[in-house]
């Protein structure tokens, strides 16, 4: 793909970054679970945690397609780190830059957008996934401020965050309708992080139940309407989906790249096993869903960056670059034999890491649904 120069300086940057400061210590990330502060530190001064915002709000003001080509980066060397970049940048603070009231936009955005404060978004409930719908936590306006009950679960970076987007129904009869987003905030009076949650991969992400017991939120910091909150939800997530499905990529390619260098010093049978044809398939397999997930991920950022539909690319997107991620990683082991299957060995996390690309932001199955319901309407 070409770059512009400025896209190639930026990219520059990041590498470097990435490979001299990330990549080292994502093992001891991985292992400790220990948020990642240190990589958000430096992100953020190089203006990496407003990547999406305008410079009027301290955001570094760029496109999307230099926005996925930064997550698959970070996400290379380390996909926990990934993982916090992704939400943080294409949810809360878009959100708000694309629903939110002038205020909203002046007191909320640019703390997100220089890395101070942590971004989150809270949706999922214990029982509303994918079903949304379903979601229990309510809102109830009382005066000048609307008090909020109820569980979120599974939120990134749901232990650091300060501005966090949360959905609650404001009108319970209407179902899905009757959703509305507020940006809350963690130091709200009723406002607490449950339980942080032990996971496969990408440990140090920090992943936690958010509690809200009569939480008064001002009714000021209501986003959008009342009951806009599920197309609020929605859109943004598309946009969320960039995000992850680069991160997916992120993830394949360092795994390619841990095969290629295994294969050609591993020697058995006299010669390296780069050598072997069913090595050298695994490989081309690889690279080229690798190369095939990166297209799909770069054609959706620039629909988006065009202004036009990209709902259904980037589901597209998203699906077939999570995909690629468990693929490339699995074959990733096989390629290192028993050595892949060893702690110490970068392709093990890999493994453990690609998983979540296709759960979160929309399991592959609710993709599949975006997709269809967009050809078949
Ligand atoms: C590490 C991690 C981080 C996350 N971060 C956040 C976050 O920051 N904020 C947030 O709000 N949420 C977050 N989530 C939640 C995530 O988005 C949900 O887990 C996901 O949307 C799926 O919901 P669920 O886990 O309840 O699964 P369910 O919805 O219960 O799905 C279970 C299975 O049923 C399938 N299924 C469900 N409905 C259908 C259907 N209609 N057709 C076909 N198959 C279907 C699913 O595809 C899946 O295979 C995170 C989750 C994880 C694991």
């Amino acid at each position: 793909m070409d770059l512009t120069g400025e896209q190639a300086d930026i990219l520059n940057m990041v590498k470097d970054l990435s490979t001299n400061e990330i990549a080292p210590r994502a093992a001891h990330y991985d292992r400790t679970e220990e948020f990642p502060a240190e990589n958000i530190k430096k992100m953020a001064k190089l203006g990496l945690m407003g990547i999406l915002i305008p410079r009027e709000y301290d955001g570094a003001g760029l496109d999307s397609v230099t926005y996925a080509m930064i997550i698959e980066e970070i996400s290379k060397a380390c996909a926990s780190t990934g993982a916090i970049a992704s939400v943080h940048n294409s949810l809360a603070p878009c959100m708000i830059e694309k629903w939110g009231t002038d205020e909203q936009k002046e007191k909320y955005i640019p703390p997100m957008a220089r890395g101070e404060v942590i971004g989150s978004f809270a949706a999922t409930e214990p029982n509303a996934g994918t079903d949304l719908g379903s979601m229990k936590a309510t809102a109830v306006l009382d005066g000048d401020d609307y008090i909020i009950n109820g569980a979120k679960t599974f939120i990134t970076a749901g232990p650091r965050t300060k501005t966090s987007i949360v959905f609650a129904l404001t009108d319970p009869e209407k179902g899905f309708r009757g959703i509305s987003a507020f940006i809350a905030e963690s130091s709200y009076k009723g406002f607490e992080v449950g339980s942080i949650l032990e996971k496969m991969g990408i440990r140090a992400s920090e992943t936690s139940e958010l509690i809200f017991t009569d939480m008064p939120v001002p009714k000021g910091n209501l986003l959008g309407k009342e009951g806009e909150g599920f197309k609020i939800a929605l859109s943004s997530i598309d946009g969320g989906r960039i995000g992850i499905s680069a991160q997916a990529v992120g993830i394949a390619q360092a795994s390619l790249e841990q095969s290629i260098s295994y294969a050609k010093e591993r020697v058995q049978f006299g010669k390296p096993i780069a050598r072997l044809q069913g090595i050298q398939w695994m490989v081309a397999e690889m690279a080229t869903k690798i190369e095939a997930s990166r297209l799909l991920t770069v054609n959706a950022a620039h629909l988006k960056d065009k202004g036009v539909r990209f709902g259904k690319e980037a589901a597209m997107a998203k699906l077939f670059s999570s995909e690629t991620a468990v693929f490339c990683t699995n074959k990733a082991i096989q390629i290192h034999g028993g050595y892949g299957y060893m702690r110490d060995r970068v392709v093990e996390r890999l493994y453990r890491d690609a998983k979540i690309t296709e759960i979160y932001e929309g399991t592959s199955e609710a993709q599949k649904l975006v997709i269809a319901s967009n050809i078949l309407r």
